[in-house]
């Protein structure tokens, strides 16, 4: 049994949107302002470059620091991965080595492996740093490195041309960038499968690891330039921090299942509540009955579905999941009066819409859910807005005692 509750109408409708809301990110503004600082280059001051290599390097260390704070492996990999790129630029010719295809190997691996390992790790679940997951990454990493370093250091000339073998692209097209041939290639199928990916899930890490890859290319590809290196490592390592940050709020703040802010999120908005304002605690009627009628999974596609009804309520209320299958409604500036019309418009259209349950066989089943909401808001007597909350349980109460599918205050 599948429970689907959206129809292919809905969908076209909304891919725009979700496109828009999964690309236009803070790493496109990052991403801006990298191109604005280096098609501007010309007006920067000459000391630029070692600014950039100072704030790449701190942006790393922090973002390293963090990722691993928070147990995330694969910001952690990629950011160490990106500072051993990055230094390697300088690093001394060994002796006895040719200067020139030692200068030619390294180039080429670190064009190869940051692009290799982006679109591993972009499909690999998050299992933390020092996991048997974790550690089964640290490994992928340590044997691309020593493969790497097999080649640089035995000159292996076979390798690197095949690392510069002609794939996907024509060689004209190709050969208009320094970037070798498979790098370039690996780049260009992450970005297509990430940009894929975007619409399917919403992930803050992927997110920035799709808009990384444009700007490691643009690092390698601009390598004669002295500022792009620099600029585009602290941009990706200012991506990195960001999504890093971003992640572990999602991780402190929202809901797992429903992405609607969780209960701390509401927590901290009331501390910040004014003088005047409405609560209203939302519940769905009889939704034991439901979960042991349809079965827990079509539950969850449920409580999905209210969430994201409750997400889009108007009139500047915002919607948490409180627990269970019960979510709080604020509306900051609002009284009662002004609350209840958007209160008693979402109960209507949840009530109105249709939730299909595919069942083998069967064919598609449709079913409904209510919802029965109490409100209250901020009265002289109340001090603390968990006493307004508790006004709006027991407005609930009320509205459960009247036959639920209502609206109570
Ligand atoms: P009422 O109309 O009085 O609110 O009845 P109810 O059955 O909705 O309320 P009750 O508190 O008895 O049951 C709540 C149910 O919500 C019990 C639990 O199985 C279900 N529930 C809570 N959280 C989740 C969840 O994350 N997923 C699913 N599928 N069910 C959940
Ligand atoms: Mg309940
Ligand atoms: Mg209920």
């Amino acid at each position: 049994m599948r429970a689907s509750n959206r129809r292919k109408s809905d969908q076209k409708r909304n891919i725009g949107k979700v496109a828009l809301e999964r690309f236009a990110t803070i790493q496109l503004g990052v991403l801006a302002v990298a191109a604005f600082l280096f098609f501007g280059r010309e007006a920067l001051p000459a000391s630029s470059a070692a600014t950039l290599t100072v704030i790449h390097y701190v942006l790393t260390c922090v973002g390293m620091t963090l990722s691993a704070w928070f147990n995330r492996s694969r910001v952690f990999y990629v950011l160490l991965l990106l500072l051993l790129v990055q230094t390697a630029d300088g690093w001394p010719v060994p002796a006895g080595l040719d200067p020139f295809v030692f200068g030619m190997a390294l180039y080429y691996f670190s064009c190869l492996l940051p692009f290799i390992t982006i679109l591993v790790l972009a499909f690999v679940r998050e299992r933390g740093l020092l996991s048997p997951g974790g550690k089964v990454i640290g490994g992928f990493i340590l044997l691309q490195l020593m493969f790497a370093a097999v080649v640089i250091m035995s000159q292996d000339k076979d390798m690197l041309a095949l690392i510069n073998r002609e794939i996907l692209f024509p060689p004209d097209i190709a050969r208009q960038t320094p970037v070798p041939f498979t790098p370039l290639a690996v780049a260009f199928v992450a970005f297509a499968m990430l940009g894929c990916k975007q619409l399917l899930k919403k992930s803050p890490v992927e997110n920035a690891f799709f808009y990384v890859l444009p700007v490691l290319a643009a690092a390698f590809h601009f390598k004669s330039a002295p500022i792009a290196s620099p600029l585009f490592f602290a941009t990706a390592g200012a991506m990195l921090m960001i999504a890093t940050i971003k992640e572990s709020y999602a991780l402190a703040y929202l809901d797992e299942l429903t992405g609607l802010p969780g209960r701390r999120a509401l927590q901290d908005e009331m501390a910040q509540l004014g003088d005047i304002y409405t609560i209203a605690m939302v519940d769905i009627d009889y939704f034991k009955k439901f979960n042991d009628k349809y079965g827990h999974d079509v539950g969850d596609d449920a409580l999905r579905l209210v969430s994201a009804m409750a997400k889009e309520i108007k009139g500047g209320g915002h919607a948490f999941r409180y627990g269970g299958e019960e979510f709080a409604v604020l509306f900051a500036g609002k009284g009662l009066e002004e609350a209840l019309p958007f209160l008693e418009e979402l109960r209507e259209q949840i009530a109105r819409r249709p939730f299909f349950l595919r069942v083998k066989q069967v064919g598609e089943k449709r079913l409904s859910i209510t919802v029965s909401i109490g409100a209250a808001e901020k009265a002289p007597g109340h001090k603390l807005p968990e006493e307004v909350l508790k006004a709006a349980d027991e407005a609930l109460y009320r509205a459960k005692g009247n036959g639920r599918n209502c609206v109570c205050s």
